[in-house]
């Protein structure tokens, strides 16, 4: 073994099919806008811009310095998805052909004035009380009730189909709708939207986490790679405690394998005992409490295991949303975390 590192190995052709099952429960008139905000949840803007670019309608990110980015790399359309706020930015939406939300009244006066050169989002707020005019000020906005722009919202409880509020805000949105005379384009569902309601498909889909594979939803596959080698085994007997605070006891003569990896790669400090790692194509699981540089796992059943190994820590044959799941996090939060140091490898870009 020369030098060990804690590894991500993204593949976009992974990205790629997981958009390409998505798009198979929309109607074919509907627009797939690939949310790459956030570094494209830790994939890279850049290259995840050109990986997608011929599968997308569109791009959506938080940021204009993200859209510049992505307009540096794509002629396809690019939302600003928290809006921008002075005369600089908004030239540099029309220098770049950026599209960009309002989810304030206290934008309208600026926005105004861009009204025939730019491409607006209106967002409602429906009932998440987050971004979002209210309903009752929709009528401000009579001048962008036009074919171009796009009455959005955004749900709250998508991932719970069964929550009353899904109802409400679906209400909300679709009567302000008709308040704008039916002349606006319409956007509601992100990803676990567009598995719950795909019949609120409209005309813009926005999908992040689904594309990367980070939802547990069938034919979906987790498109990173993270994976460490192990560089020590320990062989115990019963009752001997392993890790900071001795949280596990074991139960019987075990072999502890260490991974060169910790929460400052990335991996969850609060992960727990059985959260689920893949060494030598068998499943076995951590043990103890993660450390920053290192985790430990139970190699009692692999026998062959050796100095060396890699462990993958979550990859398309171990979700991540399993992981997530197993230690109350979510996905989202897990991708977005990866650390610098961890080794960057990208396929089929
Ligand atoms: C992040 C975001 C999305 C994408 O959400 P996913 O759950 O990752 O699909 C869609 N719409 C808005 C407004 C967002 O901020």
């Amino acid at each position: 073994m020369i030098e060990p590192n804690s590894e991500l190995i993204i593949d976009f052709e992974l990205v790629r099919k997981n958009i390409q099952e998505i798009k198979k429960r929309l109607p074919k008139h509907c627009n797939f806008m690939g949310v790459i905000k956030s570094d494209a949840y830790g994939h890279d803007l850049k290259i995840a811009t050109n990986a997608i670019k011929d599968v997308v309608d569109g791009f959506g990110v938080v940021r204009l310095d993200e859209a510049l980015v992505i307009r540096e790399n794509s002629s396809k359309p690019i939302l600003a998805m928290q809006g921008v706020y002075s005369t600089d930015a908004y030239n540099l939406l029309k220098q770049n052909d950026i599209w960009s939300v309002i989810h304030s009244t206290l934008q309208l006066p600026l926005a105004k004035q861009y009204k025939n050169n730019l491409i607006f989002w209106i967002k409602l707020n429906t009932g998440m009380n987050r971004l979002g005019i209210n309903l009752n000020q929709l009528n401000q906005f009579k001048s962008f009730f036009t074919n171009q722009n796009v009455l959005m919202t955004h749900l709250a409880c998508a991932d719970n189909p069964s929550d009353e509020l899904n109802k409400i805000q679906l209400q909300n949105f679709e009567n302000s709708w008709s308040q704008a005379k039916n002349e606006m384009k319409r956007s509601v569902l992100n990803s676990a939207g567009v598995f719950n309601f795909p019949e609120y498909s409209y005309d813009w889909v926005r999908v992040g986490i689904a594309m990367y594979g980070g939802l547990d939803l069938p034919n979906l596959k987790t498109a990173m790679k993270f994976r460490s080698q192990i560089i020590s085994i320990q062989s115990l007997d019963t009752g001997q405690r392993i890790g900071y605070g001795g949280r596990v006891k074991t139960k019987k003569p075990s072999k502890i394998g260490i991974v060169y990896c910790g929460y400052a790669d990335g991996f969850p400090q609060t992960a727990q005992d059985g959260t689920s790692v893949i060494v030598n194509d068998r499943l076995t699981e951590i043990l103890g409490r993660v450390s920053m540089d290192l985790i430990s796992i139970d190699v009692s059943e692999i026998p062959d295991c050796k100095i060396g190994d890699w462990c993958e820590l979550w990859s398309s044959d171990l979700p991540i949303s399993e992981n997530a799941k197993k230690n109350n996090l979510i996905s989202y939060e897990l991708m977005t975390k990866m650390s610098n140091r961890v080794k960057r490898q990208y396929l089929n870009i």
